[in-house]
């Protein structure tokens, strides 16, 4: 049985990931999230999936959740981390209306989170045979891509995939898979529900592309459906 660790696991494209890892059947999914015991659908998965997933708590902006969850698995090898938990930040982030302090948490999450938990993980992950690290970033994040406003996400998740580029160069050598994507416009809490994708859908497609990434594909960026993203 293969493990794998989904952060933001109680909504949106993170539970969608959970129930794609659990229907592949040979995975063993630790679903995170702030609050289990309000992870209505989660605990409706551990009932479902009896000894397939476990539920776990973690704040990933917070450094001792975060190690405490990597001492409790600690000598557990890990195949697959998704760095998935995200926020959109606050309502104040266009130019003439900043909230600098939201900016510093939409960072904090989008940004510094990814980072914070792949360290933690890494000796769980180097311990298992080519592990892969998946972070969810955005086409928000992409220079590519033009479009005005939101500086806080947008920013936010061009520093992630700045970060995980650096990170994919440092761990290469120890046959570490790290690569980005951009799950589409996601109908969920922040996607909202007229975007083009179904969180199944985009899950489905995320899970493929991650499967098929090989170290050829390390430091790359792609969209859900396995297309190359631009930078
Ligand atoms: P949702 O808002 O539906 O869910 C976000 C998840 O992140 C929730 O589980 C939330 O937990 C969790 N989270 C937020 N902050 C923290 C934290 N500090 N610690 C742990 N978990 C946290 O978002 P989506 O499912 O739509 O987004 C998932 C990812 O995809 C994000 O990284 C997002 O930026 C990215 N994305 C989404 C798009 C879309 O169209 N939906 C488009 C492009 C990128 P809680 O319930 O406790 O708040």
């Amino acid at each position: 049985m293969k493990h794998c660790i989904i952060t933001g696991a109680n909504r949106g494209v993170g539970l969608a990931l959970v129930t794609a890892y659990l229907e592949k059947g040979d995975w063993h999914v630790h679903a995170c999230c702030r609050q289990p015991e309000k992870a209505d659908a989660l605990r409706e998965l551990v009932t479902s999936h009896l000894g397939r997933i476990t539920l776990h708590t973690l704040d990933v902006v917070d450094q001792a959740s975060v190690d405490a969850l990597a001492e409790d698995l600690k000598d557990l090898p890990i195949d697959l981390l998704i760095n998935n938990a995200g926020i959109k930040g606050s309502k104040h982030q266009s130019r003439s209306d900043m909230d600098y302090d939201a900016w510093a948490e939409t960072f904090a999450v989008n940004a510094m989170a990814p980072l914070r938990v792949t360290e933690a993980f890494l000796p769980h992950l180097k311990a298992a045979e080519g592990a892969k690290i998946a972070t969810i970033s955005s086409q928000m994040g992409a220079i590519c891509h033009k479009g005005t406003g939101q500086y806080a996400y947008r920013s936010s998740k061009a520093a992630v995939n700045k970060v995980m580029s650096i990170l994919a160069q440092e761990v290469a050598a120890d046959g570490l898979i790290c690569i980005l994507l951009h799950p589409g416009w996601v109908q969920t809490d922040m996607g909202g529900a007229h975007a083009d994708i179904s969180p199944k859908e985009s899950a489905g497609g995320i899970a493929e592309t991650i499967d098929k990434a090989t170290l050829k594909d390390n430091g790359s960026f792609f969209k859900w459906n396995g297309e190359p993203h631009g930078w």
